[in-house]
């Protein structure tokens, strides 16, 4: 019996080792899966966070376009401020951009010389969320004469030329140089957000890149062709939004309808404006659908002038992976049309 309980005992000890063992197991796998329950349950964000879709938010249509050419493919949701029929020199927030704003993972916009009001509401977001195209302006320089912009004209006056100066001028959507930049800037930015789908945003860099070079050589063929016919002639542009895309593609630009958008031309404006009609060197007035341009219209209308609608904002223009290609095709028809109508 001895040496059989003897030889019994190692197996009978073997087996409560494995008991135990399995024991410890089952505790182990019932508490590791409570704890993923209970994280699950909690903070499903810090457990999966590849599973949400990175919210970008653009100011204007034209950097909505900018990111869309860059997020083919991967889970990136991207929402823009401004409704189609609004102007980013005078815009006033609605509650639920503040909403829209405080919701984004990325915020994109040209910065204080063109989308002033998101100023404020943007100081309280961490600097690694917000993107500007062009961060200086001279209003943040001057921020006196910014608080006074709307009460008094002469200040409005001081603030636009400065506005429209070369390297402050903030229509940067409409230089190809910047955009370039701007897209490989933002590249960064979205894979340092979300680095699952960097490979993806990456790719699509490339593809966009390489498909706007080619683009813009044979824009650039297309509107000296258009310039060339016009011959010393050139386009009279509602407000002074195409002066870096003028300079890019060399056209001739003899003057603008309104230098303040949004306010009526003063009556020293519009007498010269009546002096170019009259020169017969204008091939046509462009006007934009943030604007209501009817009374420069009527005024057109009896020199026999065409007029023809321009968006530098692109409102029409479908979001997608070709989508900012497509602005830049359609901007670039309105100027060939407007050169040689
Ligand atoms: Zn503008």
């Amino acid at each position: 019996m001895y040496p059989e309980s003897e030889s019994h005992s190692p197996l009978l000890y073997k087996s409560y080792k494995q008991l135990i063992l399995l024991g410890i197991c089952l505790i182990l796998m019932l508490s590791t899966g409570k704890a993923t329950a209970a994280a699950s349950g909690s903070t499903i964000d810090s457990v999966k966070p590849t599973t949400k879709p990175l919210k970008v938010l653009t100011s204007i249509k034209p950097l909505q376009l900018m990111v869309a050419s860059l997020t083919a493919g991967t889970r990136t949701d991207i929402q823009v401020l401004l409704p189609p029929t609004a102007s980013p020199h005078h815009y006033a927030m609605k509650p639920s951009d503040r909403v829209a704003v405080s919701d984004a993972d990325l915020i994109l916009w040209v910065g204080p010389g063109l989308e002033g009001f998101l100023s404020k509401v943007l100081g309280s977001k961490p600097d690694s969320n917000v993107m500007a195209l062009l961060p200086k302006s001279i209003e943040a320089d001057h921020d006196h004469d910014h608080d006074h912009d709307h009460d008094h004209d002469h200040d409005h006056d001081h603030d636009h030329d400065h506005d429209h100066d070369q390297a402050l001028d903030p229509h940067v959507w409409l230089d190809p140089n910047q955009v370039r930049a701007a897209l490989i800037r933002i590249n960064d930015l979205l894979s340092e957000l979300n680095p699952g789908e960097a490979a993806l945003y990456k790719a699509n860099l490339n593809r966009t890149l390489k498909a706007l070079d080619t683009r813009l050589v044979t824009l650039k063929e297309r509107l000296i062709t258009a310039q060339k016919s016009a011959r010393s002639k050139g386009f009279i542009v509602f407000h002074p939004a195409y002066d870096r895309w003028i300079r890019y593609f060399n056209l001739n630009q003899l003057g603008v309808v309104s230098i303040h958008p949004g306010q009526a031309p003063g009556a020293k404006h519009l007498a010269q404006l009546h002096q170019w009609i009259h020169s017969g060197k204008v091939t046509c007035v462009m006007i934009e659908p943030q604007y209501d341009a009817k009374r420069v219209q009527s005024m057109i209308r009896e020199k026999a002038v065409p007029v023809v609608s321009v968006d530098p904002l692109g409102q029409s223009i479908t979001v997608d992976g070709d989508g900012f290609l497509n602005f830049y095709e359609t901007l670039a028809k309105g100027f060939e049309g407007c050169l040689t109508p």
